[in-house]
């Protein structure tokens, strides 16, 4: 299976490509700008991309579905808690003093459980909200997308609208936490990681800020 990370954007969003080296066919998570870089790769790869997913519809991660969907013809994927969210991308790079930035709107909404294809990229989705409503996180074998859920040595902020602190908590003891240990942790932002060490180091995830 082929991955690829591009930092895309002012607030350096990991932007991800999983692929499958017989088919070509892929999957793009969080295409939140830069879209020439991301077509770039696809097309010097050969893919085929058949979805792109959205770990949830913060304007920093959606910037670029709709020029990589008029560009493949891939189909959008978010969870329906984030319709709402992916709807305001502009007010919300606004608020933020950034460029404008549209998204289309989902062509398909997933739920807990629910398994994304590409060949042979096979994608859980887990449900883990609270940094905002739909967010999800997706599981591969042996590695876990956490959008803006979990970081390394971090979680998501939760202040922003939607955002819940005791919710995204839970999300991340009951979806991520309850993971092996050797498990890969990719985040929205940032270096990798593993749930093994998040669960020793993160200070976020000890009694002290309400995680048990
Ligand atoms: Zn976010
Ligand atoms: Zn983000």
């Amino acid at each position: 299976m082929i991955l690829m990370r591009l930092v895309v954007g002012p607030l350096q969003v990991n932007c991800f490509i999983l692929a499958d080296e017989g088919t070509k066919e892929a999957v793009v998570i969080d295409p939140g700008d830069d879209a020439g870089d991301i077509l770039k790769i696809i097309k010097e790869k050969g893919l085929k991309v058949k979805y792109i997913v959205n770990t949830h519809a913060h304007f920093d991660h959606v910037g670029a579905n709709q020029a990589i969907k008029e560009a493949t013809g891939a189909a959008l994927l978010i969870h329906k808690g984030d319709e709402p969210v992916l709807a305001s991308a502009s007010r919300q790079s606004a608020a933020f003093g950034m460029n404008p930035v549209s998204s289309s709107s989902a062509d398909r909404f997933v739920n807990q459980g629910d398994v994304i294809t590409a060949g042979e990229v096979s994608l859980t989705v887990l449900h883990t909200p609270g940094h905002s409503p739909g967010g999800i996180s997706v599981l591969e074998q042996g590695m876990v997308f956490t959008g803006d859920a979990l970081f390394a040595g971090s979680i998501g902020r939760t202040d922003l609208p939607g955002g819940d602190l005791l919710t995204l908590l839970r999300s991340i003891k009951t979806n991520l936490m309850t993971l092996p240990d050797d498990t890969k942790v990719f985040p929205g932002h940032g270096p990798a990681s593993t749930i093994g060490d998040e669960r020793k180091e993160n200070p976020f995830l000890n009694k002290e800020s309400g995680f048990e």
